[in-house]
């Protein structure tokens, strides 16, 4: 029997962690002309690859260790993802975070979930003094470009025969893989996103919302 394996392909920023920690990291640590960056982003005048290497070409290698620090203190995860992942594991369902942000917070974030959770992210190098981005899987031939970290790309390269896609996100970076997957949970700009679209959905605040929706509470474990 086929179709009960989920698979869940899930966001960091601002869906695992509360708070969109590259946004925080920009605020703190990126000259304010950065901010600037983040509207053309949002406002789809620029893309996220060319907007975040923008903003941490901008940025001093320097403050490269404080922002580890703050960072690590500052990333609060959202309610019920203990118990998502739990139950991920005790279904043998797969869980992969695909993050946007770097590996100097997300690593740490998930390491108590290290054995269940497969994590692709990104770092920060130094050039010339300043921080540099190296995307963990760039857009492939199929996408249009432009995502950083190409979050479509991920699926295509290890989603396996019989799995349902359930993608979980808040952000436009969502958008392309929504838009594969069978069911979405969305938050903020996402939740827009599958509305205008059309796309299967239901949005939600903590994890315990998605465990109590029909599409995972309902699904048989294996
Ligand atoms: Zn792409």
């Amino acid at each position: 029997m086929t179709g009960n394996r989920l698979a869940f392909y899930c966001d960091f920023d601002g869906t695992i962690a509360e708070r969109d920690m590259i946004g925080v990291l920009v605020r703190r640590f990126a000259p304010p002309e950065a901010l600037d960056i983040v509207q053309d982003v949002n406002a789809k005048r620029r893309t996220v690859k060319d907007g975040v290497e923008a903003m941490f070409r901008m940025t001093a290698a320097s403050v490269y260790p404080q922002m580890v620090e703050y960072v690590r203190e500052h990333t609060v995860l959202r309610p019920g993802f203990a118990e998502f992942v739990e139950r991920c594991r005790t279904a043998g369902w797969r869980l992969t975070v695909v993050s946007g942000g770097f590996d100097f917070f997300v690593v740490p974030a998930l390491a108590p979930f290290a054995d269940t959770v497969a994590v692709y992210c990104n770092r920060l190098v130094e050039e010339n003094g300043h921080l540099q981005v190296v995307w963990r899987v760039p857009c492939d031939e199929t996408c249009e470009g432009g995502c950083g970290l190409c979050k479509p790309a991920v699926i295509r390269r290890t989603r396996r025969p019989g799995e349902r896609l359930v993608v979980v996100g808040d952000g436009v970076t969502d958008v392309k893989q929504a838009q594969l997957a069978d069911f979405v949970f969305a938050r903020d700009k996402l939740l827009a996103e599958c509305q205008r679209l059309h796309l299967p959905h239901a949005s939600f605040d903590t994890f315990y919302d998605i465990l109590e929706h029909p599409w995972v509470s309902e699904t048989e474990v294996r």
